[in-house]
């Protein structure tokens, strides 16, 4: 059965003004998101991932238009979002929720948790006021709570039981796409895997959608059907899960996935080491932006931008920014900077 498209962004950009001078004219701009463009299916994890600063959560916060996008189209279940009123956006929050890293700071400490979710039902009217007490006690369920627990305060909760009640939040208006911003992160490993796995088995019962955003390679290998790997504001990969894994074709890529540890006393593990920081956003390296870092970067590299394309080798959906993917993949090109590190214990 052909998949059904539930969320396209195409052209997006996110800029944000830098003001300066007496007059506090716009001088510049931070170029957080810079002209991206994937879709996303019904029932799919894709996850977006990338260094702190790549532009991955303001590309979640632009679909939402939680701050409105300065260019490029975002359709989701067929309504253009970024066309539409704001009014007609709030109505559109129903279907498209968000989970932050940290559940505390987006709730109201003053609220029960009754409250929390009561309120989330009513902004958007999705179930009679007659149900809702009923409503809340089966999504504390739903999300590993009890009955007992929907007239505490957010302080009472432990983190991940916060995350939790963040879910619940999510679920209470049935949406259809949520936006998971870093919501593991914060978490000790074995609560992470507690909450990871509710999201996949309420993806199951509700036929959910998930844009997973998150720097954790372990943690989004385990959740994505696709990745999208970001760096200063582009998308420099995307393609399914063992792709990306298995099959890496950008440098960034291999770069990031090698600095995962692996905890095996005899593993030789060959680090790609990175040279800098990631440049700043408000006026990125010309031509391909990760030339500056890129052990492999030819004279090329820093004059013309490669584009998403497909390249030899690739399986279907697999793209990759690089002008010189086979020559890397070859040995013709060998790479300037390589550092082998070897993990004991
Ligand atoms: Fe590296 Fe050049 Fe490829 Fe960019 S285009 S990733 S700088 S080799």
């Amino acid at each position: 059965m052909a998949k059904r498209e539930l969320l396209k962004v195409e052209g997006l950009k996110q800029y944000f003004p830098i003001k300066g001078g007496m007059l506090g004219r716009t001088v510049n701009h931070v170029k957080a998101v810079d002209d991206i463009s994937f879709e996303v299916y019904e029932g799919e994890t894709v996850s977006i991932v990338g260094e702190s600063g790549c532009g991955k959560s303001t590309t979640g916060r632009a679909i939402l238009r939680l701050e409105e996008p300065t260019e490029g189209k975002v359709t989701f279940n067929n309504v253009e979002l970024t066309s539409i009123s704001k009014r007609d956006m709030r109505r559109q929050r129903k279907d498209l929720q968000i989970i932050f890293q940290d559940p505390y700071a987006s709730i109201n400490p003053r609220q029960t948790v009754s409250d929390i979710l009561n309120e989330a039902m009513t902004i958007q009217n999705s179930v009679p006021p007659k149900k809702r007490r009923q409503r809340i006690i089966e999504l504390l369920e739903t999300v590993g709570l009890n009955e007992y627990q929907a007239d505490r305060y957010p302080h009472e909760f432990s983190g991940g039981q916060r995350q939790r009640i963040g879910i619940a939040r999510a679920l209470a208006v049935d949406p259809k796409l949520i936006i998971c911003d870093e919501a593991v992160s914060a978490l000790d490993v074995s609560i992470q895997a507690q909450v990871l796995n509710l999201l996949e088995e309420l993806q199951d019962e509700f036929n959910l959608t998930y844009l997973f955003i998150s720097h954790d390679l372990g943690v989004v290998r385990h959740i994505s059907d696709r990745v999208i790997v970001m760096y200063l504001g582009k998308i420099v990969e995307i393609g399914d899960t063992n792709s990306i894994f298995e099959n890496p074709k950008h440098p960034y890529t291999n770069a990031l996935l090698s600095a995962i540890p692996v905890p095996d006393p005899l593993h030789v593990n060959t680090h790609i080491g990175l040279k800098g920081d990631v440049p700043s956003p408000i006026d990125p390296p010309m031509g391909c932006r990760f030339h500056t870092r890129c052990p492999f970067a030819q004279a090329k590299c820093s004059v013309d931008e490669p584009l998403l394309a497909v390249h030899d080798g690739m399986t279907d959906g697999h793209k990759a920014a690089c002008h010189f993917v086979k020559e890397i993949e070859q040995g013709e090109i060998k790479p300037k900077d390589y550092s082998t590190e070897i993990m004991i214990g």
